[in-house]
């Protein structure tokens, strides 16, 4: 019931150029995808470039790394729902844990961001995952569901496919290091009874729920074998086409 998907997200990386190669190197590869779907989240001078390649795939959708919960107006630096809507975009992600670190994001701040996506018909990737130092406190769990409480609070959905959740452990994050998929399971298990207490058992049986945090075409089956895991949010290895589109090519 839950197609699943394969988010690349590429962070501040790549040259128009360096982008076009690798799309069109990744598309080679791939073919059409029949039984899941696929997105690129670029920076935003690429939104454009990498949207018109993707236009012949629709199943490979476009997403923002970002994005401001106004319209539009005086924010200096700041990109809109609309904006993303208007260049392609079907995805944003929300509440990524750099965001979060080094940019002050708030799970306030990421409930707006929830809300204007949806407003405009935007698929919001929400990030939730806690440091090492919560992890080895055992307060994992207490953590990324208070992250999804707060990001999602006031929230209407009515159909979960308007909303996807990535749990990323943040010492995973670029690092080499995963959960294992068992831990991972476990605690997008409890993600999802969450979002049943929220939205009501029907809606949180059709939110995607992604795991990331170091996935490679090495780790990408065990996950993906995982009844609650739908999908990966990938960074690292998002941004070579050979280990993107093994990720994507998942048995
Ligand atoms: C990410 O940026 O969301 C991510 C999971 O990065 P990496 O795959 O490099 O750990």
């Amino acid at each position: 019931m839950r197609i699943p998907l394969l988010a690349a997200n590429w962070k501040m990386n790549m040259t128009r150029r360096e982008a076009r190669v690798m799309v069109e190197d990744l598309l080679a590869r791939v073919g059409d995808l029949r039984d899941r779907e696929a997105a690129i989240c670029p920076p935003f001078h690429l939104l454009s470039e990498v949207g018109s390649l993707l236009a012949a795939r629709p199943s490979i959708r476009l997403g923002g790394q970002d994005l401001y919960w106004k319209d539009s107006g005086a924010f200096t630096g700041e990109v809109s729902a609309p904006m993303l809507r208007d260049v392609g975009c079907h995805f944003v992600i929300v509440g990524h844990s750099e965001r979060r670190a080094l940019f002050g994001e708030t799970d306030s701040s990421c409930a707006q961001k929830v809300t204007a996506a949806q407003n405009h018909g935007l698929v919001p990737i929400l990030c939730v995952g806690e440091t090492l130092e919560e992890r080895e406190a055992g307060r994992t769990q207490e953590r990324v569901v208070s992250q999804l409480r707060g990001a999602l609070q006031g929230l209407a959905l009515d159909s979960g496919e308007r909303l996807v959740v990535a749990y990323e452990p943040i010492w995973a994050i670029g690092t080499g290091k995963t959960d294992s998929p068992e831990e991972a399971n476990r605690t997008m298990s409890l993600l999802r009874a969450t979002l049943a207490e929220l939205f009501g058992e029907r809606i949180a049986a059709q939110v995607r729920l992604l795991y990331g945090g170091s996935v490679k075409p090495e780790n990408i089956d065990a996950f993906m074998a995982c009844r609650e895991i739908d999908g990966a949010l990938v960074g690292g290895a998002s941004l070579k086409a050979e280990s993107f589109a093994r990720i994507i090519q998942f048995q």
